[in-house]
């Protein structure tokens, strides 16, 4: 089963505003087999810089792209075509644009996998995977405290059971930042889980003392409250906190999550499968935060492929949980249609083969950057 060729599908919205929503523009990866067989991935990146980091022709040894890599390779053999790639892009790579445009072609041959043997990832990643995969709705804050109600209750009345606000304005203002997380707590009750993501915003001494003031509102996490790489920091705050500390979602090499979870002591770990080398590279991240014993739930603000992914992946996981964003944006809402169904805080899974899911030819047409 040969790979014939690897599409880079670039989708972005007329207009992009500079907010922290990253599903107004989007890379998606379409693998081709010889057989018929295709598989989707999603690249959680620089759109533009990782397509050409996909499409870029042969030039001189190791400055050609990954299409040019991996085509003619033996794709049920993703093993080898991971390590081809990171081989292939030794001159430009390995960490950072050149994973995460790896991580599309991966998740794209583990779907063509599942399909190839009629079976869903989850089912390809462990025989007692769950069949239905808790999820949270992940948004944006609003712009002021007052309207944090009303998104909290379209969550409840949709049944979610977890929910986590992030970025602006939270950060500069800690009066404003607790009136934020109070509206919250206040709005969904003492039942649902609130998760608050602070967008890099502080240092470890302030973070902390938002931690103080945040005690009280019972969180599950405070998520990436420090730059990506500051362990030191992570570790300072992760061994003060009474809030658990989560974060990684930025990290690209194995070599900074062995870092992050051995160094920085975080109690939660986000890997992004878009952006990590896909779900091989996520197992080795999976073994890793076992032996350190970090709660590992993926970030998932992309498309639906990016979702399909994390789900089934998160399904083969010790404690399942995966992120489900409700920006509003047709990318990430229209744009792929797969067979999971929301219901009471759960996304219940199908056994459709492969990540079950297929794009929106309308959409892809209405939005491809040419
Ligand atoms: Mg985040």
């Amino acid at each position: 089963m040969k790979i014939i060729e690897v599409e880079a599908l670039h989708l972005r919205l007329p207009v992009v505003q500079e907010v922290a929503d990253g599903t107004q523009d989007c890379l998606l990866v379409r693998v081709h087999t010889d057989v018929g067989l295709t598989g989707l991935g999603e690249v959680v990146s620089c759109s533009y810089v990782a397509r050409a980091v996909i499409e870029a022709p042969r030039s001189a040894p190791f400055r050609h792209g990954l299409a040019a890599i991996v085509g003619g390779m033996d794709a049920a053999d993703i093993e080898a075509v991971s390590q081809a790639m990171v081989d292939g892009t030794a001159w430009y790579g390995p960490g950072g644009v050149t994973r995460q445009a790896m991580s599309g072609i991966d998740m794209a041959l583990w779907d063509i996998r599942g399909k190839s043997a009629g079976k869903p990832v989850r089912g390809l990643l462990s025989e007692t995977a769950v069949d239905a995969v808790p999820c949270y709705a992940s948004v944006l804050w609003p712009e002021r405290p007052e309207l944090v109600a009303d998104s909290a209750s379209a969550f409840l009345d949709q049944g979610y059971r977890a929910v986590k606000y992030g970025w602006a304005p939270m950060g500069p203002d800690a009066d404003l930042d607790e009136a934020l997380v109070a509206a919250a707590r206040d709005a969904l009750g003492p039942e649902v889980d609130l998760m608050v993501d602070a967008g890099r915003a502080w240092d470890a001494q302030t973070a902390l003392a938002r931690v103080e003031r945040f005690q009280k509102y019972d969180l599950s996490w405070l998520e990436e409250p420090l730059h990506p790489y500051d362990t030191a920091g992570y570790r300072a705050l992760s061994e003060a906190s009474a809030i658990p500390i989560a974060g990684g979602e930025a990290l690209t090499l194995i070599e900074e999550y062995e870092d992050l979870l051995r160094n920085g002591r975080m109690q939660v770990v986000q890997p992004d499968l878009g952006r990590v080398g896909g779900i091989t590279r996520g197992q080795r991240i999976a073994e890793l935060a076992q032996e350190t014993g970090t709660w590992v739930v993926p970030h998932a603000f992309g498309t639906g492929v990016l979702l399909a992914a994390s789900a089934q992946w998160a399904a083969a996981s010790r404690k399942p949980l995966t992120e489900f964003t409700r920006a509003p944006s047709p990318l990430a809402q229209d744009l792929a249609h797969h067979s999971m169904a929301f219901r009471d805080g759960l996304l219940h899974l199908t056994d459709a083969p492969g990540l079950g899911v297929e794009l929106d030819e309308r959409v892809v047409e209405t939005y491809r950057v040419g």
